[in-house]
Parts: structure tokens; C-alpha cells; sequence
């Protein structure tokens, strides 16, 4: 048996099931992963966790690759650019201009930012904003650097600190939370803010979920807490946020059928004409992206009672 890697105890582990891979190739990142639950924090993660190398190598070049969902890397460089305008951009940009006076912010370290969407539209109003990160995908490189942003490999080797600390999406990908939460505050200036949107995995999350993978470690609002209050961290806001459950296994029903219909297309394809199969990708992709414009509105509405994603403010004190 394991200790949690919130509380560290063992008293209130169980099992809880086999790890679900998204897709067959990834066992070979994920090894022999199972999940377990630790009933004090209402917590799951997996163990053994994924060896360093191997994850860096998956987050590095496969994981945002052209053959798998959202197609990412198909897009051309101005699409992509102009993300930073869509629905959850902009929803971002309400709930943290509503609860963080910006004018007093200097600096912005966004974790695991991809192309940097939310801090490149923050300083389109904030010119004052100095833009800072860690993202490794080679995909992001480009954009990040003509955004001008600076981008660290090794959290221990920042020297500044900064006012505002963004993780959209990327707490559910790392190995320790508590670790990342500890350099967290190292760079975090006194008041500073901690900004996180992470999925939402109460009971009814565990009842018809799809697939596990890529995703390490399952937060509810009491894990969330818990973490706030080992590392002295005081909440300005929480709310659920995003589309339902049922929405949400949808989604990701469509993603893999999409990706299985794509990959063996492109493999018969590729043979004879390369072109016929980027086509084909792009269909998908573009089908993959009707379904999540349905739900559009509930990206601006916190606390709807949808709630597959969970979000909030932590402040340093
Ligand atoms: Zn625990």
C-alpha cells in the first residue's frame, strides 16, 4: 500500500481500479498504473507513477502531435494566435479580472501554458505585465517566444518572484503536487496570487468515466482544500466551472472514436497520397469542435451545478 500524496498517511487508502489508457500506444508512457484513493482528502492518484523520463518524453512530443485530439499541431500559426479570444479564454479573463486588481500586478508565471493565451490577452490591457512560463512542448515554442515570453525548463533555477501564478489544466498532470505547490510559493512574491482550473472528480466523476489517461492525479474541492491549508495558502474564491459529467464523457467518446477513425485512415492513406489524410484529420478535428461549441455558455457561468472542472484563487499568507 501507498501513502497519499496530499497528506502523506495511509491510514485511509483503498484501491481503487486499473489505470484506463486514452489511447493503446500510451501503456508504453504509463506502464502498469493503478489507482488509489485516499478517503481522508478525497483524493485519487496513481501508483506506481510513470517513469520521469518517459513522461517528459510524452509531454515533449507526443501529447500535442498532429494524429491526436484537439489536433493542435495541425493548425496553422495565425489560427492558433487567435485563440487567446475564444470562449475559455475569455471566461478566464472575466473571473480573474473580477477577483484580482491587475493594475498591481507585475509579473505572471503561467505553468504549463501552452501558447500563453491567457497571459498574452491579460497584457493586451495590462501592458504592464511581464510574461514568464515553463512549457516544454516543442509545438508552443514559436508563439510563446514572438508573444515574449520567457520561458523556463527547471522551476528550481527561476531566480525572481512573481505576483501571480497561473495552472490551468496542468495540476492534473503532474507526479507531486506538493512539491510543485512548495516551489509554487518559493517564487511567489508575499500576497502573491495562485491561480488553478484542475477537472472536478467527486463519486459521480468515478461512475462513467471514459478513459484515465493523461491525467495522474483526481482533485475534489476537499483535496483542493487540504492543499491550500498544508502550504498556508488562503482560497479568495472557488467555483465549479465548465460543461456537466455527461458533457464531459461526450466529449471524450468523440475524441477517441474520432482519433481510432483517423489513425486508420492515415495509415492506410499515408501510402498513396499524404494530402487525402490530412483531410481527413481535419474533418475530425473540425467535428470534435462543433460539439464543444454547443456548451459555449457555460464557460462565463461559475457555480451552475455543471461542474465538470473546478477553479479558484489561493493567496499567499
Ligand atoms: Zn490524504
Amino acid at each position: 500500500m501507498t501513502n497519499c500524496l496530499i497528506c502523506d498517511d495511509n491510514d485511509h487508502i483503498i484501491f481503487v481500479d486499473k489505470y484506463i489508457h486514452q489511447f493503446e500506444e500510451d501503456k508504453k508512457y504509463f506502464d502498469d498504473a493503478k489507482l488509489y484513493k485516499c478517503n481522508a482528502c478525497d483524493f485519487t492518484f496513481v501508483n506506481p507513477m510513470p517513469d520521469e523520463k518517459k513522461l517528459d518524453y510524452f509531454y515533449k512530443k507526443i501529447y500535442s502531435s498532429k494524429i491526436r485530439p484537439p489536433y493542435f499541431a495541425l493548425e496553422d500559426s495565425d489560427v492558433q494566435k487567435s485563440h487567446f479570444l475564444k470562449d475559455k479564454n475569455l471566461s478566464y479573463l472575466i473571473y480573474l479580472t473580477s477577483l484580482i486588481d491587475f493594475k498591481k500586478i507585475e509579473n505572471i508565471f503561467d505553468f504549463g501554458c501552452s501558447n500563453g493565451d491567457i497571459g498574452y490577452a491579460l497584457k493586451k490591457k495590462f501592458t504592464q505585465l511581464q510574461l514568464n512560463c515553463s512549457e516544454s512542448d516543442e509545438f508552443c515554442k514559436n508563439i510563446l517566444n514572438e508573444r515574449g515570453y520567457k520561458n523556463y525548463d527547471d522551476l528550481n533555477t527561476i531566480d525572481k518572484k512573481f505576483d501571480l501564478i497561473i495552472a490551468t489544466h496542468v495540476l492534473e498532470h503532474v507526479t507531486n503536487v506538493n512539491d510543485l505547490f512548495k516551489k509554487f510559493k518559493n517564487i511567489l512574491n508575499p500576497e502573491g496570487y495562485i491561480f488553478f482550473e484542475v477537472p472536478n472528480c467527486p463519486k459521480e466523476y468515478w461512475e462513467n468515466r471514459i478513459y484515465d489517461g493523461s491525467h495522474l492525479l483526481f482533485y475534489t474541492k476537499k483535496s483542493m482544500e487540504k492543499i491550500a491549508k498544508l502550504h498556508n495558502l488562503e482560497f479568495v474564491n472557488f467555483s465549479f466551472s465548465a460543461h456537466s459529467f455527461e458533457d464531459d464523457y461526450m466529449y471524450q467518446r468523440n475524441d477517441q472514436e474520432n482519433a481510432h477513425k483517423t489513425s486508420y485512415k492515415y495509415s492506410r492513406v499515408i501510402k498513396k497520397i499524404l494530402p487525402t489524410s490530412i483531410v481527413s484529420i481535419l474533418r475530425n478535428y473540425k467535428r470534435g469542435k462543433e460539439g464543444r461549441e454547443i456548451s459555449k455558455l457555460d464557460w462565463f457561468i461559475n457555480n451552475t451545478g455543471k461542474n465538470a472542472y473546478m477553479r479558484g484563487i489561493l493567496k499567499k499568507i
